[in-house]
């Protein structure tokens, strides 16, 4: 290992956002269920209650797609970790900055490689 980071520190830091994003998730689905009761409410609504519920499902899959995206990244780091390949970039395999992974510890990529494929993407 050349790579001077303390994975403990990082494998708690990593479990505990599993831990709050797990405890989001399951508040947020408890949300949900709270809201369809609301919503029974104004069933008579009809005219408009279509555009209403796609928009609001849209959302929740959104927000559902975002955790769902995140919890796999903190797995994979959760992973990287144990392989040993932590805190390397994916794309040009050069050490991630220390400084970076402690304010995102599930990030894959450098800065300049997250640039860049951020400017791809866009
Ligand atoms: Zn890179």
């Amino acid at each position: 290992m050349n790579l001077s980071i303390d994975t403990h520190s990082f494998q708690a830091q990593l479990l505990g956002l599993r831990t709050t994003l797990l405890a989001q998730i399951s508040e947020q689905r408890g949300g949900v269920l709270s809201r369809a009761e609301v919503a029974a409410d104004h069933f008579s609504n009809v005219q408009d209650s279509h555009a209403q519920t796609t928009t609001q499902r849209d959302l929740e899959f959104a927000l559902n797609e975002r955790e769902t995206a995140e919890l796999e990244a903190i797995d994979a780091a959760l992973q990287r970790l144990e392989v040993g390949t932590y805190g390397v970039c994916a794309d040009c395999s050069e050490p991630i900055t220390k400084a970076r992974l402690l304010a995102t510890p599930e990030v894959t990529r450098c800065i300049a490689c997250q640039e860049k494929s951020e400017h791809l993407s866009h």
